[in-house]
């Protein structure tokens, strides 16, 4: 299947490792031009060396300034045709535990810039009638996860926003989708079950195993898989499918 992603140029946000690493590479074995946007160049320059449709880009979604910054960089070389938007997770911790300030701060990195990103990079694409704004969440928006009400919070408002944007773009020929990772085999998921091990004080393999058996599959997922589920949201050949949350999750999430 031809996903015409050919010469397109993507913009994936918290590409150094994990998630947005894969989505990046995804892209670019579909011929896309990638701006791999990340606070440590270090680390994208690591497994990009050599390859010329990488353009890594410094940027920490924490700094309103440096978002623009790249806004104004990529404005100025005409845009971009999809935007993943990806961010770090926020730490583990109860509803009860979590403080006004790190609502406020998380959101901002998680939910705020985004939005803000988002929305400016959107012009080009509407000009063009041609656009990808794909968003990662979590499975915890639909099933909330216990001890990260943080990121179950901070993601459901990213949700309403990606509905309501979607709505509003659709007919410019943009589509808006959030896809929602329910343990995908990352650094990430490695640091929440060593931390769930240490609260729990087991060891980390018994808690993994734990983990894995709530899972249908009965395993974590690939990072590759998650990445080709977005790639072909990001491809000419998924532009009927907009305002909707997709799970990549093995079956986690119990609902229906
Ligand atoms: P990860 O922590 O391995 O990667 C996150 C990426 O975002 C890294 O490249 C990191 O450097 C970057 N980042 C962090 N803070 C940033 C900032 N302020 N500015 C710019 N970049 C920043 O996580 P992952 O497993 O790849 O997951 C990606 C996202 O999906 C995370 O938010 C995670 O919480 C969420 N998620 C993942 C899973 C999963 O199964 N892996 C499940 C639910 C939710």
């Amino acid at each position: 299947m031809d996903l015409g992603l050919n010469g397109k140029r993507a913009l994936v946000l918290g590409a150094s490792r994990g998630l947005g690493k894969a989505i990046a590479q995804s892209l670019l074995a579909e011929g896309a031009t990638v701006f791999v946007a990340a606070r440590s160049l270090d680390k994208i320059e690591a497994w990009a060396e050599g390859m010329d449709a990488v353009h890594p880009v410094k940027m920490d979604l924490s700094d309103l300034a440096q978002v623009d910054d790249l806004v104004n960089k990529l404005l100025g070389e005409g845009g971009v045709d999809v935007i993943v938007n990806n961010s770090g997770g926020p730490p583990p911790g109860t509803a009860l535990a979590a403080e006004r300030c790190a609502w406020i701060s998380h959101f901002e990195a998680m939910a705020a810039n985004l939005f803000h990103l988002t929305t400016r990079l959107l012009p080009p694409m509407q000009e063009r009638k041609w656009g990808r704004v794909i968003s990662i969440t979590s499975s915890g928006v639909e099933q909330p996860i216990p001890n990260l009400a943080l990121s179950n919070g901070i993601r459901s408002v990213v949700v309403g926003w990606s509905k309501s944007l979607a709505n509003e773009v659709a007919g410019d020929g943009i589509t808006v989708n959030v896809v929602m990772p329910g343990r995908i085999h990352t650094e990430r998921v490695d640091e929440l079950d060593a931390a769930a091990a240490k609260r729990t004080q087991k060891d980390i393999a018994e808690v993994a195993k734990a983990s894995r058996a709530t899972i249908p599959a009965g395993r974590y997922g690939k990072p590759e898989e998650f990445a080709d589920v977005v790639t072909f949201l990001a491809s000419d050949r998924a532009g009927y499918v907009t305002g909707s949350r997709i799970r990549i999750d093995g079956g986690a999430i119990k609902s229906i």
